[in-house]
Parts: structure tokens; sequence; C-alpha cells
């Protein structure tokens, strides 16, 4: 049988609860024996990360430690540029060989950011996706659902749209907890201890108070 990987790409920055129970929640409802983190080295979608790669790296993997279901892929953080997901996919299949069952798990609003993607119809067409759904955009899925049918194609469209999976609602997400810290707030809870440690530890996102949302 072709071996599986599952990615679960972002910038984690940090790593929180939100991404570490959708991850279970779809390893667990998917039949996936482990899920992959994937952090990118400077995010095509975003300005910049606030935390170094290094930084993030070493909080993703703090964060997995002792769940024998998830492990963390650096590929992106040691390729020169922008990471884009469609390079990591050619890059894993030219190592693994071509029958590898790629698939890729991303949150509801990377679904509406996904026609945006370097070489997406290709990337659609290249690797199995997992939609989890995430608060507020799963209220506006077929919205979205309709935006990848204008940009994408019906037939692509149709099959993201069955990629959807009910995952717990999370509010949660690294930009509230950035924010927090830089306003001095407490983030126990929204991400593991040794992470919020962490990042006490070595001083992250003091300056991140006034971010705004994306
Ligand atoms: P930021 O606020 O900096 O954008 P984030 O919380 O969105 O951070 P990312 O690293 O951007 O985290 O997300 C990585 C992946 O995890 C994306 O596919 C995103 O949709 C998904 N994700 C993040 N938080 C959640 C959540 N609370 N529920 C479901 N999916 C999530
Ligand atoms: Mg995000």
């Amino acid at each position: 049988m072709a071996r599986q990987i599952v990615l679960f790409g972002g910038t984690f920055d940090p790593v929180h609860h939100g991404h570490l129970i959708v991850a279970r929640c779809v390893a667990e409802l998917c039949l996936f024996d482990r899920i992959t983190f994937l952090p990118a080295a400077s995010p095509p979608h975003k300005a910049r990360a606030a935390a170094s790669a290094d930084h993030r790296l070493r909080m993703l993997q703090l964060a997995v430690e002792g769940d024998e279901m998830f492990d963390v892929c650096d590929v992106e953080l040691r390729r020169e540029g922008p990471s884009y997901t469609f390079d990591t996919i050619e890059a894993i299949r030219a190592v693994e060989g071509p029958d590898v069952d790629i698939r890729l798990v991303i949150g509801a609003d990377m679904l509406e950011d996904l026609p945006n993607w370097r070489e997406a119809s290709k990337l659609v067409d290249a690797a199995g996706w997992v939609i989890a759904a995430r608060p507020p955009w799963d209220s506006r899925m077929d919205e979205i659902i309709a935006h990848c049918r204008d940009r994408l194609s019906p037939a692509q469209a149709k099959r993201l749209g069955e990629s959807v999976l009910v995952t717990p609602l999370l509010e949660i997400s690294s930009t509230d907890i950035r924010r927090r810290t830089g306003r001095g707030l407490s983030t126990r809870y929204l991400v593991p201890e040794a992470v919020r440690r962490y990042i006490e530890e070595h001083g992250l996102y003091a300056s991140s108070a006034g971010e705004t949302d994306d």
C-alpha cells in the first residue's frame, strides 16, 4: 500500500490548542495514523511571522512531545524563500515516489484563501484534502465553496466541499495569543503549558499588543 503522509501546514506563531485538538480529531475521524505539522518559513499569504522559524519549530516540538500520533517536519523552514505547498508536495513526491498518498489538512479560513495559492488548481488535484471547521468561517461555508467554484472548477469545489469535516469549533487563534501576550494577559489553557513557558522565557510577542486581524 502507498505510504500516507498527512500534512497540517501553517505558521504556528505560536502553535495552540485549536491546532492540536483539531489535528487529533481529524486523525480520529479519518483514521490517520499520523499527522505531520509543517511550519512555513515565510508564509506567502502573510506579512511575516512574529517569532523566528527556530522559535516556532521549538514550540511545535514541545507541543507534540509525547504524542505518538503527531510529528513535525522542518523542510519548509530549511528551504529558501516563501513556503509554497505545491513545491513541498513536489519535493515529497520526488523523494517518496509518485504513489505516495498525500493529504493536506487546512482550516476553513484557509479554504477561502486556497484559490490564491501557487498552482492552486494543480495542487487541489495533487493531494487529498481535509477541511476543518473553524469559527466564524464555518457559518460561511456555502459562500466559500461557491468562491472555489468560481476560481477553481465545479468538480474541484465539489470535492473540497465534500472534504469538510465536523470538528470542534474553537475560537482560538495565534493572533489572539500574540496580542494577549503583548498586553500581559494570560494565555493559560490556550496553548500547552510548555509552550506558554517557552514564550515567557524567551520574551516572545512582547510587542504584539496592537496587532490587527488579517
Ligand atoms: P494566525 O492568527 O497567526 O493566522 P492561526 O491561529 O490562524 O494563526 P495558523 O498557523 O495560521 O494559525 O494556522 C495553521 C492551520 O491551522 C490553518 O489551516 C488554519 O486554518 C488552522 N487553524 C488554526 N486555528 C484553528 C482553529 N481554532 N480551528 C480550526 N483550524 C484552525
Ligand atoms: Mg491563520
